[in-house]
């Protein structure tokens, strides 16, 4: 799940949140290539999503050790509703990050639909209202979902619970 280099480099702070659960981004355009030629490299936090570039003089990322995943996929066990149109569906989510999760449900759905999510999370009444989320790949009944748009104040509730997630994860490699 994580590569094997940069569990040893010091992850930079988020500017935006403050958080330390961020990872490297991919480079992406022009620019992104040239500065890293000067030790520079883009991240993206991993709570609040924000793009960030650091220097990190002195070490050589190479590309084998870019991970194709924007954001790490934290492992869970949650159940899920969601409705897409008319039709009602319950699901099981394996991992989740900020940008969106796994479903794995018997409802039939096709890549591009977009479905109302409602996750229930542990130990809450309330679930977290996912207002929008896109269904990017299908293989037999195991689903990617990426996150739209939430609804007011759920986001912030599902960044509470993923910050909650990581600290309660000492042995987690970076
Ligand atoms: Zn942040």
């Amino acid at each position: 799940m994580s590569t094997t280099s940069e569990t040893l480099i010091p992850q930079p702070i988020c500017p935006r949140c403050h958080s330390g659960f961020v990872r490297r981004s991919r480079r992406t355009g022009l620019v992104d290539h040239l500065i890293s030629s000067f030790s520079i490299y883009p991240f993206r936090c991993q709570l609040c999503k924000h793009r960030f570039h650091r220097i990190r003089k002195g070490l050589t990322f190479k590309r084998i050790d870019e991970d194709r995943r924007e954001y790490e996929r934290l492992p869970v066990n949650l159940t899920t509703t969601f409705t897409i149109g008319t039709v009602r569906g319950q699901g099981g989510v394996k991992d989740i990050s900020m940008a969106g999760c796994s479903l794995g449900t018997e409802t039939y759905l096709e890549v591009g639909d977009i479905l109302h999510i409602e996750l229930q999370l542990p130990n809450q009444t309330d679930p977290v209202d996912i207002e929008a989320a896109i269904l990017r790949s299908a293989y037999s009944n195991h689903a990617r979902i990426e996150f739209l748009r939430f609804e007011s104040g759920n986001r912030e509730r599902l960044q509470h619970y993923i910050r909650e997630l990581i600290s309660d994860a000492p042995s987690r490699k970076a």
